[in-house]
């Protein structure tokens, strides 16, 4: 039974009780004015800094100025091949195998990219089934290479349809659209939670009923990396891509990362930009005019990577090895069963939580009667989270840096504010 946060001395308590509460003392919690803590509950859009993070910027500046272009072999950590260093803790994260993936780019280039392998339409097969209410960027991408294959968006990209006045889709109809589009559809792309109602979506189900009607199956994991527990391999996904500056504590544009089934990989003339950094590395240095990809995800690399990202991720995913995401998941559930039982429990005449159980920490808020800026209002009382239109409210308290005093301080300003503003 999820907890009732009813009192500070309730939070204190079960944050004593919790074995994982001290992984808070390795990130930098922003303040408030008065020098408090802040109710950060906003690692949905932007993690935390592990404070590891600056020593280990520091040591590739050191590095670059001790050894200028011989940091590539010689930095303490080999600049060459350094993404491989990460491979091994994303693929953990994500429950994929080392070969399938890969750190590169930024979320919405790794889409294309990976839409360039696995959306090939021809004039019956061109149908990309998405997610309705979908993040902007996602629409302008699979929008745009639609009209990039010469096919009108209105007609090729196809939205899920939830029920009249719901905004969540029921499972059976998910599946039952990819079954009607059938031949017609060639790639379902869609995220793993809905960034506006939290939904998270059955993966392996919607990869069955995909490959039942031929078309690749793809997610975007931008709200899943490092806040669910994935398998990606398991599950057959097709490809998969996913930012790193939300739920992966990477900083501000961090590096991205992208998933290839490694059934796909291997293989000859397979569809595919290409750039030196996908080159066979025992050859790229050759610099001979033909492209010899690599056999793993690594050969949708395009260029050189960047090491200070890379950099800051690899110190994030330190931590997340260190506890392993299960474990994480099991307190996320805990914090996030809190909030939703506090919720509901005291403040239900006001307000609906609409985002089904079970998907994540991330939960969205609706606040019912008159509009106020209520992520404003809180901020002001020392409290993070954020507003998305129409009138969505989405606070996550994140395993990693949230606890339960967290939950008490957030339900009793969120209180105080709705007694404010009583209609
Ligand atoms: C955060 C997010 C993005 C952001 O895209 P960038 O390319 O990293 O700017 C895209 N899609 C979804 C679903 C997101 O949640």
């Amino acid at each position: 039974m999820p907890q009732v946060i009813d009192s500070l001395e309730t939070a204190r308590g079960l944050d004593q009780q919790d074995p994982l509460s001290n992984l808070r003392q390795k990130f930098s919690l922003p303040t408030t004015k008065s020098g408090e803590d802040q109710v950060y509950f906003a690692g949905h859009s932007l993690g935390l800094m592990p404070r590891q993070t600056p020593d280990a910027l520091a040591q590739e500046c050191r590095d670059w100025a001790a050894l200028g272009v011989e940091g590539h072999f010689e930095a303490k950590s080999p600049w060459l091949p350094y993404h491989e260093v990460v491979a091994p803790a994303l693929a953990r994260l994500v429950g994929a195998k080392e070969n399938e993936v890969v750190a590169m780019n930024t979320l919405t280039v790794n889409l294309h990219l990976l839409l360039v392998s696995f959306y090939r339409p021809t004039k019956s097969k061109y149908k990309i089934l998405i997610e309705n209410n979908t993040f902007p960027s996602d629409k302008y991408a699979v929008d745009s290479q639609a009209r990039f294959h010469g096919f009108e968006p209105r007609d090729a990209v196809v939205e899920l349809k939830p029920r009249t006045g719901e905004i969540t889709v029921r499972e059976e109809d998910l599946l039952a659209q990819i079954a009607d589009l059938g031949d017609s559809l060639a790639v379902v792309m869609l995220g793993n939670c809905n960034y506006l109602s939290g939904q998270r979506f059955p993966f392996e189900k919607i990869v069955k009923a995909g490959h039942a009607v031929d078309a690749f199956v793809g997610f975007n994991l931008a709200h899943g990396a490092g806040n669910l527990a994935l398998k990606l391999h398991d599950w057959n996904v097709d490809f998969a891509m996913w930012c790193s500056y939300k739920y992966l504590n990477s900083g501000p544009g961090g590096i991205a990362g992208a998933f290839v089934h490694e059934r796909h990989l291997g293989q000859k003339d397979f569809p595919r930009f290409e750039g030196w950094w996908g080159h066979d590395k025992r050859t790229r240095f050759q610099m001979g005019p033909d492209f010899h990809p690599l056999p793993t995800v690594e050969a949708w690399q395009l260029s050189n990577p960047p090491i200070f990202q890379l950099a800051a991720l690899r110190s994030s995913l330190d931590i997340f090895d260190s506890v392993g995401m299960q474990k994480l998941r099991d307190r996320g559930d805990r914090l996030t069963g809190a909030l939703r039982a506090t919720l509901e429990k005291n403040l239900s005449h006001r307000l609906s939580v609409i985002t089904p159980q079970n998907c994540g920490s991330m939960l969205c808020l609706r606040i019912k009667g008159e509009r106020q800026p209520w992520a404003h209002l809180l901020r002001e009382k020392g409290i993070l989270v954020d507003f998305r239109e129409p009138d969505i409210i989405r606070a996550t308290p994140v395993p990693l840096y949230n606890n339960y005093e967290d939950i008490y301080r957030f339900q009793h300003s969120l209180h105080e504010l709705l007694e404010q503003y009583a209609k």
